[in-house]
């Protein structure tokens, strides 16, 4: 792992279009049965490059303490 937490598929903004496992593709990036993408959190670095490539933002950072200043 990373030193950024994986990044992960909020399922119900997924609208399995295949961009970020198809054209993107990243190897922490897979497929599930019914198209939903999913995270492979031990191949994700966390660096959220994929985050920008889905055009329904439901690739996400899970959350996490932020600092306050
Ligand atoms: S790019 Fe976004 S909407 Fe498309 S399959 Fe991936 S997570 Fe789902």
């Amino acid at each position: 792992m990373g030193l950024m937490p994986p990044v992960y598929v909020d399922e119900s903004a997924c609208e399995k279009c295949g961009t970020c496992y198809e054209k993107f593709a990243c190897p922490a990036i897979g497929r599930k049965p019914d198209g939903l993408a999913y995270i492979i959190t031990d191949l994700c670095n966390g660096n959220g490059s994929c985050i920008q490539v889905c055009p329904k933002n439901a690739i996400k950072r899970p959350a996490r303490e932020v600092p306050s200043k």
